[in-house]
């Protein structure tokens, strides 16, 4: 007896063998039950999803002798003849070899004819996209007005080539891929029915394989049991199929995750040594790696997921062990280098590199953790020039292109500064004016007026104030120190300004004396003069001060953000760049 290959032998022959396509069978045995039956369907969908069988199932629901139904009996002759492939009344065409017009010439000339034992004349005309237009036209003088005991079922894998005009005269069903567990437990049924011995992960390894296609799954299960026969091992299955071991994909999982570097490149030489593609075994590491994140964002995966309950058990636990940035992060890396393998010629260096990244990956750190720490290094390090706090050295002591050159003399900072403010306020002359301020700094810093001295004291006293004062202090930032010593204080408003009408107010200067002296722990005369211009020769208000610290401050932030080991990090990760560096708002602690 020959052998019958399990496709055929277990063809569906009812609707309700029929595995994953419920919608269709559904809206069939409606439109049967109801008496609506079109004249024309279109089956739609996949290979090997049903299309053929489902066509073979409707023509017997429709000639079976025990009258039209949805569940035809399968016994009478009818059904045999069409379950055979002979029935008289029923014609099986493949668009594929009968494409021309002559082919439908000829079929049109027979539907004149009634039926010659049936019910309806059937033509089942399968691959009908691969009809010659000429043959399409003719189909549809034919579409248009059909005998009434004629049906047509065509099935196509391509519907967007079946044109329109024949779609539109069609009942159109969209066939599924079929979901896994379906397809496995559809073979579970049938090895069980022929006595086979198989695992369940075999059998989802089988059908894995099918993608979706109950034809190529069984025919899949076809090789496996001609190959092993009766009883069948798992480890023979991944063997035949070359599939990658289940278990190596799930410990190579496992190895990442718990940082085992070591581990991760033992499982690269096991795949190595069973002889399995390196890409593929990425291929398995990518999809499992989406099956951990997917799990690990939805909870129930449903239909999303097509894995057994201990694969679902096993990747969850997996999913417990890391963040979702950091599986985002796995499936990034594996699908660079799955990209990359597809070109080198080093796929095994490729993966052990990617698993040795991956297995050595830090924790993801949420972006404003990260300003935060960012901000915490700057508190403590030689980053975060306090933005009321001179720090005359600062640009001299670290590469600022815009501002000082390193050579500078001590003074240069408020030099450079008094000199671009000189070229803000001075409407375009700034030439004239910056020449001569920074040669005269030297000279200020000497006498003390405008050094690092000057500006230290003059910074406290403001800050000082400040916290006593907000009002006053916050005037004082807008003025410039034109002698600040012990003892001695003179502070220079522009002419006509807001701040010399304030600041001359007798009671004002007898509460910065009083400020004054309670800071510098001396009686201190305080003098507010009016200057006509903002001195070249005096130290930067401390607003001025503040605005232009601030943009050496981002510059610097940015600098730091850049050289961040972190943020390299995660530039590499994202392939991204730095689009801002924001600074996170001081905390308390540091305004002591
Ligand atoms: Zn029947």
């Amino acid at each position: 007896m020959s052998y019958l290959v399990l496709a055929r032998k277990w063809r569906p022959q009812t609707f309700s063998d029929l595995v994953g396509q419920e919608h269709v069978s559904q809206t069939l045995k409606n439109a049967i039950d109801g008496g609506r039956v079109a004249h024309a369907f279109l089956f739609t969908g996949a290979r090997g999803v049903g299309k053929t069988s489902s066509a073979r199932i409707l023509a017997k629901a429709l000639n079976c002798e025990s009258g039209l139904t949805v569940e035809p009996c399968n016994s009478c002759t009818t059904c045999l003849e069409i379950t055979d492939g002979n029935s008289v009344d029923v014609f099986e065409i493949d668009g594929a070899s009968n494409t021309g017009v002559d082919d439908i010439r000829e079929l049109r000339d027979n539907i004149k004819y009634l039926p010659s034992r049936s019910r309806y004349k059937i033509f089942i005309i399968d691959e009908v996209h691969m009809l010659t237009t000429n043959a399409f036209n003719a189909l549809l003088k034919t579409l248009e007005e059909p005998p009434p005991h004629v049906k047509f079922i065509f099935a196509t894998t391509e519907p967007h080539k079946v044109p329109i005009t024949i779609l539109s005269r069609c009942q159109r069903f969209d066939f599924k891929r079929i979901a896994l567990p379906r397809i496995v437990s559809r073979l579970r049924y049938i090895v069980d029915q022929e006595g086979v011995q198989i695992s369940d992960e075999a059998l989802a390894v089988v059908a894995r394989k099918g993608d979706g296609s109950m034809r190529d799954s069984l025919s899949t299960l076809d090789q496996v049991l001609a190959f092993c026969g009766d009883s069948v091992t798992d480890a023979d299955v991944a063997a035949l199929l070359g599939v990658v071991d289940r278990r190596l994909i799930m410990d190579g999982c496992r190895a990442v995750l718990d940082s085992d570097v070591k581990g991760a490149l033992e499982i690269v030489a096991q795949v190595d040594s069973f002889g399995y593609s390196m890409r593929q075994f990425c291929h398995e590491l990518i999809n499992q790696f989406r099956n951990i994140a997917i799990l690990k964002a939805v909870g129930e995966p449903g239909e999303l997921l097509e894995l057994s309950d201990a694969e679902l058990a096993e990747l969850r636990g997996f999913g417990e062990k890391s963040a979702h940035q950091d599986l985002q992060r796995h499936l990034s890396i594996l699908l660079k280098s799955e990209a990359e393998m597809a070109h080198a010629g080093f796929p095994r260096l490729i993966l052990e590199l990617a698993l040795m990244k991956m297995a050595a990956l830090a924790p993801a750190i949420p972006v404003q953790e990260l300003l935060r720490r960012l901000d915490t290094l700057e508190q403590g390090g030689p980053i975060a020039p306090r933005s009321d706090a001179p720090r005359p050295q600062a640009p001299a002591a670290r590469p600022a292109p815009q501002h000082a050159a390193p050579a500078r003399p001590a003074a240069a900072p408020v030099a450079a500064a008094s000199a671009s403010h000189a070229s803000q306020n001075s409407n375009g002359s700034h030439a004239s004016h910056s020449a001569p301020a920074a040669q005269a700094s030297p000279a200020a810093a000497a006498t003390g007026f405008a050094g690092a001295a000057t500006a230290d004291l003059w910074g406290g006293f403001v800050r000082a104030v400040k916290a006593k004062k907000p009002m006053l202090g916050g005037a004082l930032e807008e003025v410039y120190p034109v002698r600040v010593s012990q003892g001695h204080l003179e502070i220079g408003c522009l002419q006509g300004s807001f701040q010399l009408t304030r600041l001359q107010d007798p009671d004002q200067i007898n509460e910065l004396k009083g400020l004054a002296q309670a800071h510098f722990g001396v009686p201190t005369q305080v003098k507010v003069v009016a200057l006509s211009a903002p001195p070249s020769d005096a130290a930067p208000t401390l607003s001025e001060k503040k605005s232009l610290e601030d943009a050496e401050r981002k510059a610097t932030l940015r600098r730091e953000a850049e050289a961040h080991p972190l943020v390299a990090a995660a530039v590499e990760m994202f392939d991204g760049e730095i689009a801002e560096v924001q600074e996170l708002p001081r905390k308390e602690a540091t305004k002591s």
